[in-house]
């Protein structure tokens, strides 16, 4: 057994500037300036392989990398049953099936008997196997998105997220195949074996994960208002209350979603609230 971890995460494309900043924001200290090969984490036994985004899977399969950083997407495309420890929130897309926005496809059967390109021809074939249509697959590593233009084939199966590639290349969606993010997946050897060190990253990563989407809330208010503000307050478990140095005054404190912050602070205000402070989380260990 090596006396360090490995993690192998994408060196190049979409994936890698939220997949360092994640891991920094764990907590890892590293220099990611050699983004070609290896990077020596200084305050965990870990190293960072630094590898294609399409081949982290074998690298995770063969053992040469304990753990790692990919879509969903490249994981189920491997065929690879390597367990998903977490997923992790940023990458996330669909994959979908696009036609010429002019052409006379509504559904997925009536493309049967066509052609289709993809990156991902695994993923498809199953995908249109299941449903029972026969498809000419044309497997492309990548710009996909212009083979109906080139003639090479009536639809695509290709990555989505906000659709705009689709309607730049006069292409609209007519189905979805799956949906990806980010994940972290563990070779199942070394997550048997050293399952400590494992859990460790996991954690921290998750730590990270779970503090994105809340914000801390502290808040001074007169005693009589705390039933009515902690009905606000639905926090990770009951909110903190502090008695204050004058009579009759309490400090409330709580964790609150992210996204609840906006509708949430005039209420607490109409409630009795004062010197409201909503301060970001680095990290939630529930
Ligand atoms: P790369 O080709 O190295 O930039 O990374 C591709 C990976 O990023 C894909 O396999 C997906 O998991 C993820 N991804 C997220 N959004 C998109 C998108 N709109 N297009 C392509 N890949 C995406």
């Amino acid at each position: 057994m090596r006396d360090r971890l490995r993690l192998a995460v994408p060196n190049k494309g979409r994936l890698v500037e939220p997949t360092l900043a994640l891991l920094h924001d764990a907590g890892l200290i590293f220099d990611e300036h050699d983004r070609s090969l290896v990077a020596h984490v200084q305050n965990v036994d870990l190293d960072i392989l630094f590898v294609r985004t399409s081949d982290i899977v074998e690298f995770v399969s063969d053992g040469v990398a304990d753990l790692g950083i990919t879509g969903r997407d490249l994981l189920v495309e491997s065929g690879s049953r390597l367990p998903v420890v977490r997923p992790l929130g940023y990458g996330r897309c669909r994959l979908a099936v696009a036609v010429p926005a002019d052409a006379p496809f509504e559904a997925v059967e009536d493309l049967a008997g066509l052609r289709v390109a993809t990156s991902h021809p695994t993923v498809t074939r199953a995908f249109f196997g299941d449903r029972g249509v026969a498809m000419e697959v044309i497997g492309l590593s990548g710009a996909v998105e212009v083979a109906p233009r080139l003639g090479l084939a009536e639809a695509i199966v290709d990555l989505v997220s906000t659709g705009s590639t689709l309607a730049m290349n006069g292409l609209r969606a007519i189905a979805d195949v799956l949906e990806s993010e980010a994940v972290l997946v563990t070779n199942p050897e070394a997550a048997e074996q050293r399952a400590a060190d494992v859990a460790a990253i996991d954690t921290m990563v998750g730590a990270v994960i779970a503090a994105r989407d809340r914000k801390y809330v502290m808040m001074n208010a007169p005693a009589r208002q705390l039933r009515e503000l902690e009905a606000l307050l639905p926090g990770l478990e009951s909110p903190s209350v502090i008695p204050l140095a004058h009579e009759g005054m309490i400090a409330i404190h709580s964790v609150v979603g992210a996204d609840d912050v906006w509708n949430l602070l005039p209420r607490l205000k109409a409630a009795g609230a004062s010197g409201i402070l909503v301060l970001p989380i680095e990290k939630v260990i529930p």
